[in-house]
């Protein structure tokens, strides 16, 4: 038995903010809660889940797309505050 390499890479998620492919352990998962953008760094909430990089340039990028509310199809703007501030604690 060769030359059947597992080749089951770590799935790919795409960054909502510059939109490049990246490995979903590089990126941060976040989920909708209450219309509230929420991190998820565990990948463990329930429901439809957007990545990003936990950058803030990634973050401001995604924020003017407004990817997030169009990732989530929700119907109006969602809050980013809290997200905001989980992206900038996680930036050395
Ligand atoms: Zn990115």
């Amino acid at each position: 038995m060769s030359g059947r390499t597992h080749a089951r890479a770590c799935p790919e998620r795409s960054c909502v903010g510059c939109r490049e492919r990246a490995a979903k352990g590089d990126l941060l998962r976040i989920v909708v809660i209450d219309g509230e953008c929420t991190p998820d760094p565990r990948g463990t909430l329930p429901g439809r889940g957007a990545y990003v990089h936990p950058t803030l340039v990634c973050f401001d990028l995604a924020v003017r797309r407004r990817a997030f509310p169009r990732a989530f199809r929700g119907p109006g703007p969602l809050d980013t505050t809290a997200l905001r501030q989980y992206v900038e604690q996680a930036t050395p």
